[in-house]
C-alpha cells in the first residue's frame, strides 16, 4: 500500500482547511477533499476576533481577511436576561486588547471559507473540489486512507499516514472514532433562518454588533453581512418542529414578528432574492461532542468532533483551533519529534477544555433570570482575570479567555506575567467559585491560548508556551508542532 500524502484532510470548511493549511507549511504531502464546489453556503457568519487575530495569521490569510470588506464587529448588542432594555459589549472593553485587534467580522461564509480554502492551496495542500469521502480505508492497526467519489464520478482510494475528518455536523466517517455523538441534555434546538436585503442598523459605532434578542420561544440573531443583506434566524426549542416543517418561511416570518426588538429592524424590508439567500434554511443545532477525538492514524476537528450552542458565536472558532491543535499533532509525528499517541492526547486534553469553557459559560448565560451584571459576574468567575465583570465578559465572548488576551497588548512580557498571576490565582480560588465553571479548565485554557495568539501575533512564544498537563507539551514557535519539555 503506498502512501500517497502525509496527510488526508476530508472537508474543506474552516477547519479543513485550518488543518490543511497547518501541516503544508510544514513541508508535508497534504489532499483535502471537498464534496462541494467552492464557493458554497454555510451558516455560523458572526466570527470572533480569536479567529480573525489569531488563525488567520497563523495561515497566512489575515491581510486577505482584512481586505475582503466583511462587516466589522466591535461587540454584540442583546436584549437577553431579565433587563427589558438592550445592553452590549464590546471587545474593546478590555484593557488586555489594543483597539485594532478588538474587532472581528460578519462575514458571507462562501467568501470567508473560500479564502481560507485558496490560502490552504498556496501553503501547497492539493485541494479537490467535487470530491465526496465515502468511507475511511483502515485495517486492524490503524486508519490508512480514504475511499472517494471524485469530480468525474470515479471511485478511488488514496492513503496517507493520517486522515483528519473535519467534514462538519453532516459526517459520515467520524463514527469510526469513538462511537456516535454524546447530545447535550441542555441545548437541544432548532434553528431556522434567512436573508432581508437589508435592515436598520444599530446606531454607531454598533452598526456591526450582532443583535441576538430573547423572546418567548427562544431567541433570534440579527447579522449585518452587507448593507443590503442582513442574516436573520431563530433558534427554537424543538416543541416548535411542527409548525416550522409545515412552513419554515411562514414560522421564521411568525417568529421575527414575535420579537419586536427585531421585527422593527426589518419592518418594510424585502426578502433576499440573490442566491443563496433567497431559501429560508432549518437546521437542527443541538450540542454533542465525541467520547473520544481520535484513534490511530485519524482524528476528528470542528463540528465533525463538537459543537456548542452558537449565541456566544463560537463555532468557527472552536473549529479552526481545535484544527490547529490536530495538525500540530500530526506534524509532530511526521517529523518524529513527538509520538503520535502523545500528540493526540495533548490536541484532544487542549481541544475539550477549550470547548468546556464556553459550554460552561453558556449554561450560565442561559439563565434568562438574570441581568447583564449577573452574566457579567459569571465571566469574571469563570476567568478570574484581574479585569472589571464587564471586561472579562468581552474577553470571554470575543473568544480571547481561551485564545489569549495578553497577548495582545504591546507590553506583552508584562501582560503574559500578570496572565501567569492570574492563572495562579485561580489555583489557589477560594472555593467560592461555582465548580460547574471550573477554574483549573479556564486557568489552563488561558495559558493555551495564550500561546496560540503569542505565535500568531509575534511569530514565537512570549515566554514559554508551556504545557497543558505536568507531562504535556509545550509548542513549537512556528505554532505549527508540538515539542516535548
Ligand atoms: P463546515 O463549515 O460544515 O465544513 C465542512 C465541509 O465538509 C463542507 O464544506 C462540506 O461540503 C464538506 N464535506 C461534508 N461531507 C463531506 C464528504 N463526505 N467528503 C468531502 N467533503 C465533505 N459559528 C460561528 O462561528 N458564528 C456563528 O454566528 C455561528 N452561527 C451558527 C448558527 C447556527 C444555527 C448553527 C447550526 C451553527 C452556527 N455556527 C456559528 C457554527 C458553524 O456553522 C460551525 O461551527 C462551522 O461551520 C464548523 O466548521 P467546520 O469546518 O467544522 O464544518
Amino acid at each position: 500500500m503506498t502512501q500517497e500524502y502525509d496527510l488526508i484532510v476530508v472537508g474543506g470548511g474552516p477547519a479543513g482547511s485550518t488543518a490543511a493549511t497547518a501541516v503544508a507549511l510544514r513541508g508535508h504531502r497534504v489532499l483535502l477533499l471537498e464534496r462541494e464546489t467552492f464557493p458554497r453556503y454555510q451558516i455560523g457568519e458572526s466570527l470572533l476576533p480569536a479567529t480573525v487575530h489569531g488563525l488567520c495569521r497563523i495561515l497566512g490569510v489575515a491581510d486577505e481577511v482584512q481586505q475582503a470588506g466583511f462587516t466589522l464587529k466591535r461587540g454584540g448588542t442583546l436584549r437577553w436576561g431579565r433587563d427589558p432594555e438592550p445592553w452590549q459589549f464590546s471587545f474593546a472593553m478590555t484593557p488586555r486588547v489594543p483597539e485594532p485587534t478588538a474587532t472581528a467580522f460578519q462575514v458571507e461564509r462562501s467568501r470567508f471559507d473560500e479564502i481560507l480554502l485558496r490560502g490552504a492551496r498556496r501553503a501547497g495542500a492539493e485541494v479537490r473540489e467535487g470530491s465526496t469521502v465515502r468511507r475511511v480505508v483502515a485495517d486492524e492497526e490503524r486508519v490508512r486512507g480514504v475511499e472517494f467519489t471524485d469530480a468525474d464520478g470515479n471511485t478511488r482510494t488514496a492513503y496517507a499516514r493520517y486522515v483528519i475528518d473535519a467534514s462538519g455536523n453532516t459526517s459520515r466517517i467520524h463514527t469510526g472514532v469513538g462511537g456516535g455523538r454524546v447530545y447535550s441534555d441542555f441545548f437541544r434546538n432548532l434553528a431556522v433562518f434567512g436573508y432581508f436585503a437589508g435592515g436598520a442598523r444599530l446606531p454607531e459605532p454598533n452598526s456591526g454588533n450582532i443583535f441576538c434578542a430573547a423572546f418567548d420561544a427562544g431567541w433570534l440573531w440579527y447579522i449585518p453581512l452587507r448593507d443590503d443583506l442582513t442574516s436573520v434566524g431563530a433558534v427554537i426549542s424543538p416543541e416548535h418542529i411542527d409548525a416550522v416543517q409545515r412552513d419554515a418561511r411562514g414560522a421564521w416570518r411568525d417568529m421575527i414578528e414575535a420579537c419586536p426588538e427585531v421585527s422593527r429592524l426589518v419592518a418594510g424590508v424585502p426578502e433576499a432574492t440573490e442566491a443563496p439567500y433567497d431559501r429560508v434554511r432549518v437546521r437542527r443545532d443541538w450540542s454533542y461532542w465525541k467520547q473520544s477525538f481520535w484513534k490511530p492514524g485519524m482524528a476528528l476537528v470542528g463540528d465533525a468532533a463538537c459543537f456548542v450552542d452558537p449565541v456566544l458565536s463560537s463555532g468557527v472558532h472552536l473549529a479552526t483551533y481545535g484544527a490547529l491543535l490536530a495538525a500540530r499533532a500530526v506534524n509532530a509525528a511526521l517529523d518524529g519529534s513527538v509520538p503520535e499517541q502523545r500528540g493526540f492526547t495533548e490536541f484532544e486534553a487542549r481541544y475539550r477544555r477549550e470547548y468546556r469553557v464556553f459550554y460552561e459559560f453558556l449554561i450560565a448565560f442561559y439563565d434568562m433570570e438574570r441581568n447583564e451584571d449577573s452574566y457579567f459576574w459569571s465571566a469574571k468567575k469563570i476567568t478570574n482575570v484581574d479585569l472589571g465583570e464587564a471586561a472579562a465578559f468581552a474577553e470571554l465572548a470575543g473568544g480571547l479567555v481561551s485564545r489569549d488576551s495578553a497577548v495582545v497588548r504591546t507590553d506583552w512580557h508584562s501582560a503574559a506575567a500578570q496572565l501567569d498571576g492570574a492563572v495562579g490565582e485561580l489555583a489557589t480560588s477560594d472555593g467560592r467559585m461555582n465548580p460547574l465553571l471550573s477554574a483549573p479548565v479556564v486557568g489552563e485554557t488561558f495559558r493555551t491560548g495564550n500561546d496560540l495568539q503569542e505565535q500568531a501575533l509575534y511569530g514565537g512564544p512570549l515566554d514559554d508556551a508551556g504545557p497543558a498537563a505536568p507531562d504535556g507539551l509545550a509548542v513549537t514557535s512556528d505554532g505549527l508542532s508540538w515539542i516535548k519539555v
